[in-house]
């Protein structure tokens, strides 16, 4: 297959871009910034695979944040996408594959029974915070620290001063009253929680958690956190929110819920948010919970939330055709096998080399810290070494391997990463730790 070269390379290409977008891209963390240097532009990708406008071929381990759980091109999905969009790109009237979509969703995740598509994990994370406050009729939501749900204001916060006290923005343009219901806590501090609804839970409409959260790298919700979560929640009356953005149909076919519903007997979110995976590759989100909960939407209900694209019948047939893959037997063992395989790789060329190298995996997801223990919260996370992080992701990004460009994200892998790959990522970091 050809490969688009473009004679100026990355740089000529960013050059240009930076002229007429905003530092040259249409999402932050695709700039480098963390990392330095030159964003690699994009031409092609296939498999497991990327191609830069300079004809560099790059093994992917970004996966687009998550979707590409198949690898690239996978002809079930390509066939799916390439005969919607012969049918049509678009109608804004409701089609059949939208409820087959819904149902394939609700079918792997048991604890949703309705759910309502979007486009943006951005959209459905600020959809379910809306139906939470008009449910219960209560204004105040918890986040933690560390854990991403979008850019929608009232969740671009980061902890205020004191404890359990709300938060300021992390983001000009967000009005503190704006954020002055959203208190942010530390992940994994089972006391300030209690403290949280010891002072406010009759107030609290949800509190919205990354389970396993791939925004501060890879760092999961301990037992018995998570379990203290479920009981405040249920005690009292606030709505436990899984962002499943990431997690969802990749950490397992169930995503985290189904995680934790194997380490707390009984354990359920209330609702759960859903994009990345579900997609495909395409623009499409959702969130969903139970039908009491759901049928608070208009048009059957007071909280209003709608979208000229959602359900779009392209991007849902992408989703499906994704979704239809990823349930055949065997695939999440061999695919969670292959991604254990990475962080145990990547574990032991870290002990070879002397480096303190902490490595975790779950499903198709995986992070990595250059620290002696995994973290276990955000500040945690920013205390591992960041300068190594950044030699490393450059040694690694020289030898073909494309990592996250910043120590706050998780890595992905796919089904279409084999022998050859791994090993080739694990050659390449040995060599890169000696640097
Ligand atoms: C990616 C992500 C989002 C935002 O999704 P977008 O499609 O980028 O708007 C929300 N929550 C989590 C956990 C995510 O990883």
């Amino acid at each position: 297959m050809s490969t688009d070269v473009n004679a100026g390379g990355n740089a000529a290409a960013f050059e240009r871009a930076q002229r007429v977008i905003p530092g040259g891209v249409n999402s932050p963390v695709r700039a480098f910034r963390a990392v330095g240097g030159t964003p690699r532009f994009i031409s092609r990708a296939e498999g497991a695979y990327l191609w830069d406008v300079e004809g560099r071929r790059y093994i992917d381990y970004i996966g687009s944040w998550g979707p590409m759980i198949l690898g690239h091109g996978h002809p079930a999905v390509l066939d799916a996408v390439t005969r919607a969009a012969r049918q049509g790109l678009s109608f804004g009237a409701p089609t059949e594959a939208e409820a087959e979509l819904a149902e394939a969703i609700i079918e792997r995740m048991p604890t949703v029974e309705q759910v309502r598509l979007v486009s943006s994990g951005t959209e459905a994370a600020m959809s379910a915070l809306r139906l939470a406050r008009g449910a219960t009729g209560r204004p105040k939501i918890i986040k933690f620290e560390g854990c991403y749900h979008g850019h929608a204001d009232a969740l671009l916060v980061k902890a205020g001063s004191g404890l359990a006290t709300f938060g300021h923005p992390t983001s000009a343009g967000v009005p503190p009253e704006v954020v002055q219901h959203t208190l942010v806590l530390e992940y994994n501090h089972v006391a300030q929680l209690e403290e949280a609804f010891a002072q406010h839970g009759s107030q609290i409409a949800c509190v919205m958690i990354e389970p396993i959260a791939g925004n501060m790298n890879f760092v999961r919700a301990s037992v018995p956190f998570m379990r203290r979560l479920r009981e405040l929640c249920t005690q009292h009356g606030a709505l436990l929110v899984f962002d499943e953005v990431m997690t969802g149909f990749r950490v397992a076919l169930g995503g985290a819920q189904a995680v934790y519903a194997g380490l707390i007997p009984g354990f359920k979110p209330d609702m759960s948010v859903f994009g990345k995976v579900i997609g495909g590759g395409m623009p499409l989100a959702a969130f969903g919970g139970t039908r009491a909960v759901m049928s608070q939407l208009a048009p059957l209900g007071p909280v209003y939330q709608a979208g000229t694209l959602s359900g779009n019948p392209v991007a849902t047939a992408c989703g499906l055709a994704t979704l239809r893959e990823i349930r055949k037997p065997g695939f999440f063992e061999a695919l969670s096998a292959r991604t254990r395989q990475l962080a145990d790789g990547l574990a032991a060329a870290g002990r070879e080399a002397g480096v303190p190298l902490a490595t975790d995996s779950e499903g198709g997801m995986f992070g990595f810290f250059f620290a002696e223990a995994l973290p276990q919260n955000y500040n945690a996370v920013l205390a591992t070494d960041k300068e190594r992080f950044n030699r490393f992701f450059h040694a690694m990004l020289a030898r073909g391997v494309y990592l996250a460009p910043a120590l706050y994200e998780a890595g992905f892998v796919s089904a279409a990463h084999g022998d050859a790959e791994l090993d080739a990522t694990l050659t390449a970091a040995r060599e890169a730790l000696k640097g």
